[in-house]
């Protein structure tokens, strides 16, 4: 390529475009199960690290799980506009940082959301292109197990994360798609042909 013609490509060049995906459901559905499974089959997706003010369950990392702040810390955050979205849950803040996602994605990449209801709904509404995904348990009784199996939330939080995921679940027909997580190989399937 000639000198000219290298000057001209770099900065006249299109940049991609990059997609959101939004992906939601109730505490305890197995969203974090299939990410990961998602994440390590298809490196190509970003999934955002969000903050929260809520304290670190045993073995999540600061920066890669979550940035765990505090409470005055996100308010600085939110009064900053540091955010691309936030919400408050089972008596937590928890919010996207917005630099990060708005870099990937105008760099032609794919981001996961991982996000409750509240936010979900921030972001349909300033990014209504994002693919937004519900991920359904069999049942209340099967959440309930799982919420418990997992053994990492004090009672009060399990009671907390059970009585939103009736109002989460009904909101469940507001997204592109829906996935019940029965059988994780199946589920993984299903939310692998609605992204590819
Ligand atoms: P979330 O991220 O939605 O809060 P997790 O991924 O932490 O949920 O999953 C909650 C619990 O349910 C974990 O113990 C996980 O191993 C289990 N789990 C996830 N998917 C399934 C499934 N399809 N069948 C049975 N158990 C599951
Ligand atoms: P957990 O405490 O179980 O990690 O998360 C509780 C809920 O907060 C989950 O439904 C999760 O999807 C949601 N969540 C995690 N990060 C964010 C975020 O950045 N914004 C919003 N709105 N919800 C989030």
């Amino acid at each position: 390529m000639s000198k000219s013609a290298a000057a001209a490509a770099t900065p006249t060049q299109p940049t991609a475009v990059g997609r959101l995906i939004v992906f939601t459901g109730p505490s305890g559905v197995g969203k974090g199960t299939l990410l990961r499974q998602l994440l390590a089959r298809h490196p190509e997706l970003h999934l955002s690290v969000s903050a929260t003010t809520r304290n670190p369950r045993p073995g999540e990392v600061n920066g890669q799980h979550y940035f765990f702040v505090s409470r005055p810390e996100f308010e600085q955050m939110v009064a900053d506009q540091q955010l691309l979205e936030w919400a408050e849950f089972a008596g937590n803040c928890y919010g996207t940082p917005r630099g990060p996602v708005e870099a990937q994605v105008q760099a032609g990449q794919w981001v996961v959301l991982e996000i409750e209801l509240e936010g979900a709904r921030q972001v349909r509404n300033f990014f209504p292109e994002a693919l937004r995904i519900f991920i359904l348990p069999p049942s209340l009784g099967e959440l309930e197990n799982r919420i418990r199996q997992r053994g990492q939330d004090p009672e009060a939080a399990i009671s907390r994360r059970l009585d939103r995921a009736t109002a989460e679940i009904a909101a469940a027909d507001e997204f592109d798609v829906q996935i019940v997580n029965d059988d994780l190989d199946q589920a993984l399937a299903e939310l692998e042909a609605a992204l590819f």
